[in-house]
């Protein structure tokens, strides 16, 4: 038996939930396309996004450590494919439609600049001399709608509005003002996956590199203390350690947020999919959402501002803003192909392109080839 698109759709129904939205129920692409005879839209764009250019770049980009750091350190690469993971398993478990959540998770970093969230606030001041700022969801859009080539008929991937409206999560809000308009459940999955991988990966790098403490996390951590209930860190060592630790840690979230959306849909009566939801249902239990809280704040005054961590990211912010300087006044130097944009695009805004796509190693290497002009 054939499994075809017709028969993909079919079996969909059967198996999701009724929140669920179903690849049969997909909007469409900008750009009408044939469909494909054993994948369904969603697959397909899936399928779009590994085989992007923008996508390979990812395992050269910085998550918190730059790309050169160590072997065993996360790169943007592995991090979307971890925030893949812990998708699909909760849409999984809540009968979402896990293609989605797949596909929206290896897309949600694309539009990174080298060397992390400093590459993007250098990136953003530089944008900022023209009046204009720069902003990595959007930059994720303008990849896959526009700077990807890959068809003579379109420009970008042409993917599912679904998929490219889950990838804007932060860019839409509610009449409020504050609250973030995240169009449908795979993407709220999503969302939530990817705070739950960097939390988990971020504790990992963070103990691996010896900048946070065993005796401090254990000491103020709630979450940690309860991932090391009856574990003996002298009897295991400490990289077993850690990882059944961490390990305890993510499962326990995964099931939190599980159990938690599974009763906000049950309460809410949800019986069709929510393009537009008017509440974040997919979330951690209020206890666990306090205790994330914690090791947030955590990591963000003991890793993320580090003295290692924050001059590796000022290296990585003196990078970018050199080379943004250095092409606004000498584009000679940029290669051919990225000069004829010039015809359709503004001066700075080609440039940003071009800086932000760059992997840390690239940056890095261009960098030193014309420090004398620097
Ligand atoms: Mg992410």
């Amino acid at each position: 038996m054939l499994y075809t698109q017709p028969k993909l759709f079919t079996l969909e129904d059967k198996t999701l939930a009724p929140y669920a939205l179903r690849s049969s129920q997909s909007r469409g692409r900008k750009f009408s396309e044939v469909e494909d005879l054993y994948r369904t839209p969603f697959q397909r764009d899936r399928d779009r996004i590994i085989h992007s250019k923008a996508f390979r770049r990812l395992s050269g980009k910085t998550q918190v450590f730059v790309s050169s750091y160590g072997d065993h350190y996360r790169s943007r690469l592995t991090h979307s494919l971890e925030v893949a993971q812990v998708a699909r398993d909760i849409a999984v478990a809540l009968g979402l439609n896990q293609d989605l959540c797949e596909t929206i998770a290896l897309a949600h970093d694309l539009g990174h600049t080298p060397f992390g969230h400093a590459g993007e606030e250098a990136m953003s001041e530089m944008m900022a001399r023209f009046n204009d700022y720069f902003e990595h969801n959007e930059q994720s859009r303008r990849i896959v709608e526009k700077l990807e080539i890959k068809s003579p008929d379109y420009p970008g991937l042409n993917l599912t509005l679904e998929t490219i409206e889950g990838m804007m999560k932060h860019r839409k809000f509610h009449d409020d003002g504050k609250t973030p308009v995240i169009h449908s459940l795979e993407a709220q999955v999503v969302d939530l996956a990817d705070a739950i991988a960097y939390h988990h990966h971020d504790l990992d790098d963070g103990l691996r590199s010896g900048i946070l403490k065993y005796e401090l996390i254990s000491d103020q951590i709630e979450l940690w203390r309860m991932g090391e209930e009856d574990l003996s860190l002298p009897q295991l060592g400490e990289a077993l350690y850690r990882h059944m630790v961490i390990n305890r840690i993510i499962s326990l979230l995964i099931h939190d947020v599980i159990e938690e959306s599974s009763r906000q849909l049950v309460q809410g009566d949800v019986l069709e999919p929510l393009e537009y939801p008017n509440n974040t249902l997919i979330r951690f239990s209020e206890r666990q959402s306090a205790r994330v809280e914690e090791l947030a704040d955590f990591l963000g005054e003991h890793f993320y501002l580090h003295q290692k961590v924050s001059s590796m990211a000022a290296r990585g912010q003196k990078v970018i803003k050199s080379l943004f300087e250095l092409y606004s006044q000498k584009d000679e130097l940029l290669p051919a192909e990225i000069r004829v944009q010039f015809e359709a695009e503004k001066r700075h805004v080609v440039i940003k392109d071009y800086i932000a796509g760059m992997t840390d190693e690239f940056a890095l290497k261009i960098f030193e080839e014309y420090r004398d002009m620097l």
